[in-house]
C-alpha cells in the first residue's frame, strides 16, 4: 500500500463527474455520453461554455436537453462564460433549470478568457481586476434574485452589472452552489469570500498550485468569518495516463493530500466514462473513507458561519437525534417550512421525522427543551396557525404521507397524517371510494382527522372522525400505542375530536364510502335581504335529503355591489334530474347572479389546492360556533356581522344528518345535534370579537378546527362539561406535564 500524507480535508462527500465536449457535429453524442455517465454511476455531467465557438452547441440549450433526457445525474456548466451572459438572465435560467430538473443544477462560473473571441461576440474586454469585480457583482446579483424571502425588487448599481427593481425568482429547487474557475490570487480570494466551490483544471496547474490555491482560498474565507470547509474543492482531471490502478491512486492522493472532493474526468471516450464511474469512483471512495475513518474526520454538509449565527439560543442543535431530518433558520429549505398557510412563523428548528419511531425521537428532543415552544404540524393548514411558532420546535409530519389500502372489501385505508386531502381523494377515487373531509384539498390529514372534519358529504356520511377505526399515536412519554375500540378505548375516544391534546397521531385507519360521480353546484345569489336569505337557506338545507351538503360564503360589503352569497353544494348522485331537483328550491330563494352545476367526481372537486410551500404571514383571527337552526335572530345577527365589515370571510356549513346519528358522548367532538357550523375570519381580534358577540349569543359550542382565540373559556365551549372532564382525566394520565400545550390544551385533571 502506498503512503498517503494527510494534509487537509474539507470533509465533503466525494463526487465524480464527466466533462463532455458540447460538439455540434454530432449533436446527440453529448446527450448519449451524459446518459452513459448517469448509467455508470457518475454524479455529475459538465459542459464547457464557449458561446463564440460555432463548433459547439449552446451550453444552456444542451444542459436543458440533457436534464430532460436523464433522471438523477447533476448538471453544471464547466465553466459558464459570464462576460457574454447577463447575470440577471443567468439567474433565471439557472433557477428554471434547477426547478425543471428537480434540483439537479449546479453553477460553475468563470470571469472569462479568450477576450478576442468575447469581443468578437460583442462582449467587453476587461482587465483581470475588472473581470474579478464583474464576477463578484454577478454572484451577488444572482443570489439576490434567487432569494425570494424578500419581497422588494433588486436594485444594484455595480460597476459592471446594474439592475433597477428586478423582480426576484423563480426560487430554485435547492441552494445552487456557485463554483468558481479560479487560478490567480484575486480570483482565489473571491472564491474564498463568495464561492461554494473552487473548480480549476489540472492541466493548467503547476506542482504546488493546489496547495497554494487552497491556502489562498482558506485565508480569504477566514478573513470574512467563513469556515474554509464551506468551499468544496473540485478538479477537472485528464484520463488515465497508464493503468486504472495508477489513476485511482493519483486521485486518492489529490483527495487526501489536497482536499479535492469532486473529480471531473475530461474527454469523451465512452470507455473512460464507464471505468471512471464503475471502477475509479468506488475505489477512491473506499480509500478516502478508510483514511477519514482512521483520522476520525466527519464527512458531511458544513453549516456556514452565517447559518450558525441564525441558531436560536436554548436549542441544543447538536443533540438532534442522528438520522432525523432537521431544518434550521440558516438553511435554504427554511423559507419553505417556517410558516403555515395562514400564519407567519420563525421556529428555531423544524424536525421532519419519517417514521413513528422518529416522531418519538423528535418528541424526546422536544421534551429535553421544556421551555421551548413545541408545535405539531401535518398539512400546515391549521386555522389557529399554531402548527408554527417563533423560536421553538416544530415536529412536521409531511414525510408520513402514505395512503395504503388495508382491506379492499371493508374499504379500510391507512392514512399518514402528512398526506393532503386532495391526495387522499385522488387515491380513493381510483377505487370508486371517497372519505368526506373538508372543502379544501390542501388541508392535511393530521389536523383535520384529530378534530372533526366537516366535509362535502357530511350530512350523508358524517364527520371524518366518524370513519376512523383505529389510530397509532405517539404519546408524550414517547410510547407508540395503537388505539381502537379494543385497545386504549379512552385514547381512541379522545383522538376523535381532542386535536393535539393526547399525542401525535402517526396513522389513521379509516373506513371509507363508495361514492360515484356527484353533482357539484356553485350558485351566487344577490343576498341584499341577507337575513331573510339566510333563514330561507337554513330551512331548505334542513329539509333537504341527506345526499345534499351545502356551504355558504358571504363576504363583507363591496362598493357598488349587492351583498353576494356563494353557495357551494355537493349532491351525491350522478343523475342530473336528482341534482336539479335538490337545487331548484335554492335557486328560487333570491336572484341568481351566477350559476354552475356539473356532474363530476369527488376527487376533482377536492383537486383545488396548491400543495407547495406555504407563505402565510401575520396572525389569523377566526371565530367558530355551532348552531342548531338558522332562526330569524341568528340570521339577523349574522347579517349585521357581515354588514359590519369586521369579517372578510363568513361561512356557514351544513352538518346534521349523519353527523347527528352518532351519540354526543361517542367521540371527543360532541356537538352532534347542531345543523350548522359557522366561522368568521377577521383582520383584527378586537373587531371580530365585538362583531361576533351578537351571533355568539344565539350559538353554542366551538369547533377546534375553525377557531384561533387564545381565551381559556373557548376550551369550555369546545367541549361540553362531561366531555371536558373525561378529556382532562385522560390528559392527566397521558400528558400530565402538558407537553402538548400549544393548540387548545385542556388542563390535566387535578
Ligand atoms: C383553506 C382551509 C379550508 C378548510 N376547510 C375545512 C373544512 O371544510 N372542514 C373542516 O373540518 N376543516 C376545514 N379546515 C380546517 C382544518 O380542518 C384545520 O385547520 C386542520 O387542523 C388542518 O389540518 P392540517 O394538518 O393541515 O393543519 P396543521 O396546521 O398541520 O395542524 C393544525 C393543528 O392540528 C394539530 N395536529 C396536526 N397534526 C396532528 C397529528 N398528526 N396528531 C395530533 N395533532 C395534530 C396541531 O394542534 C396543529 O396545531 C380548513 C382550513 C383551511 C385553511
Amino acid at each position: 500500500m502506498y503512503a498517503l500524507e494527510w494534509t487537509v480535508d474539507y470533509g465533503h462527500p466525494l463526487q465524480f463527474g464527466a466533462f463532455i465536449t458540447p460538439a455540434a457535429s454530432d449533436a446527440q453524442t453529448p446527450v448519449a455520453l451524459s446518459q452513459l455517465a448517469e448509467a455508470a454511476g457518475l454524479d455529475l455531467v459538465t459542459f464547457q461554455d464557449h458561446p463564440y465557438q460555432p463548433a459547439f452547441l449552446d451550453t444552456w440549450t444542451l444542459m436543458s436537453y440533457v436534464a430532460a433526457q436523464t433522471e438523477s445525474v447533476r448538471i453544471a456548466p464547466n465553466v459558464l462564460n459570464l462576460p457574454l451572459r447577463p447575470p440577471a438572465v443567468v439567474a433565471r435560467s439557472a433557477a428554471s433549470l434547477d426547478l425543471l430538473s428537480g434540483g439537479r443544477f449546479d453553477l460553475g462560473i468563470g470571469s472569462g478568457g479568450f477576450w478576442d473571441a468575447i469581443e468578437a461576440m460583442g462582449g467587453r474586454r476587461l482587465t483581470p481586476g475588472q473581470a474579478v469585480t464583474a464576477l463578484e457583482e454577478a454572484i451577488d446579483l444572482m443570489r439576490e434574485l434567487w432569494d425570494t424571502t424578500e419581497r422588494r425588487g433588486v436594485f444594484t448599481d455595480g460597476r459592471f452589472h446594474a439592475v433597477h427593481g428586478a423582480k426576484r425568482g423563480p426560487r430554485p429547487a435547492h441552494e445552487i452552489p456557485v463554483w468558481i474557475g479560479a487560478y490567480k490570487p484575486r480570483m482565489l480570494a473571491l472564491t474564498g469570500r463568495k464561492g461554494d466551490g473552487w473548480l480549476p483544471s489540472l492541466p493548467y496547474l503547476q506542482p504546488g498550485d493546489l496547495a497554494r490555491g487552497n491556502a489562498a482560498i482558506d485565508e480569504a474565507a477566514t478573513s470574512v468569518d467563513r469556515d474554509p470547509r464551506e468551499i468544496r474543492r473540485l478538479l477537472n482531471v485528464g484520463g488515465p495516463d497508464g493503468d486504472t490502478r495508477a489513476w485511482i491512486e493519483q486521485l486518492a492522493r489529490y483527495a487526501v493530500e489536497d482536499g479535492i472532493s469532486t473529480f471531473i474526468a475530461m474527454g469523451d471516450d465512452p470507455r473512460v466514462i464507464q471505468v471512471f464511474g464503475q471502477e475509479v469512483a468506488p475505489a477512491v471512495r473506499e480509500i478516502v473513507a478508510r483514511e477519514r475513518a482512521s483520522r476520525g474526520v466527519d464527512a458531511g454538509p458544513v453549516r456556514s458561519a452565517i447559518a450558525l449565527s441564525q441558531r436560536v439560543p436554548g436549542i441544543a442543535y447538536d443533540d438532534v437525534p442522528e438520522g432525523l431530518f432537521a431544518i434550521e433558520p440558516g438553511d435554504f429549505a427554511f423559507a419553505d417550512v417556517r410558516s403555515t398557510y395562514l400564519r407567519g412563523g420563525s421556529p428555531g428548528i423544524v424536525l421532519q421525522p419519517d417514521s413513528p419511531q422518529q416522531v418519538a425521537e423528535a418528541l424526546a428532543f422536544a421534551r429535553r427543551h421544556p421551555d421551548v415552544p413545541l408545535s405539531v404540524r401535518s398539512g400546515g393548514h391549521g386555522i389557529s396557525g399554531r402548527s408554527t411558532n417563533d423560536g421553538g420546535i416544530v415536529i412536521d409530519l409531511r414525510r408520513l404521507d402514505d395512503i395504503e389500502v388495508l382491506d379492499e372489501e371493508r374499504r379500510l385505508v391507512r392514512l399518514g397524517p402528512g398526506a393532503r386531502w386532495m391526495q387522499v381523494a385522488a387515491a380513493l377515487g381510483e377505487h370508486g371510494w371517497a372519505l368526506s373531509s373538508g372543502d379544501y384539498g390542501g388541508v392535511g390529514v393530521g389536523g383535520l382527522a384529530t378534530a372533526g372534519g366537516i366535509g362535502w358529504l357530511a350530512r350523508e356520511h358524517g364527520l371524518t372522525i366518524d370513519h376512523v377505526r383505529g389510530v397509532e399515536i405517539v404519546l408524550a412519554d414517547g410510547s407508540i400505542v395503537r388505539a381502537d375500540a379494543d385497545h386504549h378505548p379512552d385514547l381512541f375516544w379522545a383522538a376523535r375530536g381532542a386535536g393535539a391534546n393526547i399525542g401525535i397521531v402517526t396513522s389513521f385507519d379509516v373506513e371509507v364510502d363508495e361514492v360515484g360521480d356527484v353533482g357539484w353546484a356553485q350558485l351566487a345569489f344577490d343576498a341584499s335581504d341577507t337575513a331573510a336569505f339566510l333563514t330561507g337557506w337554513g330551512a331548505l338545507v334542513e329539509a333537504a335529503p341527506r345526499d345534499l351538503t351545502a356551504f355558504l360564503i358571504l363576504s363583507g360589503p363591496r362598493a357598488g355591489q349587492p351583498p353576494i352569497a356563494l353557495m357551494l353544494a355537493v349532491v351525491d348522485s350522478p343523475d342530473p334530474d336528482t341534482i336539479i331537483e335538490r337545487l331548484q328550491p335554492f335557486a328560487e330563494l333570491a336572484p341568481l347572479v351566477q350559476q354552475s352545476v356539473q356532474v363530476t367526481s369527488y376527487a376533482r372537486i377536492m383537486a383545488n389546492a396548491d400543495i407547495g410551500p406555504q407563505n402565510g404571514s401575520g396572525e389569523p383571527h377566526a371565530r367558530s360556533a355551532l348552531i342548531d337552526h338558522i332562526t330569524p335572530e341568528v340570521a339577523e345577527a349574522a347579517a349585521q356581522l357581515i354588514a359590519s365589515g369586521a369579517s372578510y370571510f363568513f361561512q356557514i356549513r351544513s352538518v346534521g344528518g349523519a353527523v347527528a346519528d352518532v351519540a354526543e358522548d361517542a367521540t371527543a367532538y360532541a356537538h352532534r345535534s347542531a345543523n350548522f357550523s359557522v366561522v368568521a375570519f377577521g383582520r383584527s381580534a378586537e373587531r371580530i370579537d365585538e362583531a361576533w358577540s351578537a351571533l355568539a349569543a344565539h350559538a353554542r359550542g366551538m369547533y377546534l378546527s375553525f377557531e384561533s382565540s387564545l381565551r381559556p373559556e373557548r376550551i369550555e365551549e369546545a367541549f361540553p362539561p362531561a366531555t371536558l372532564s373525561r378529556l382532562r382525566a385522560i390528559k392527566a394520565e397521558v400528558d400530565p406535564d402538558g407537553v402538548f400545550r400549544d393548540n387548545f390544551p385542556v388542563a390535566p385533571a387535578a
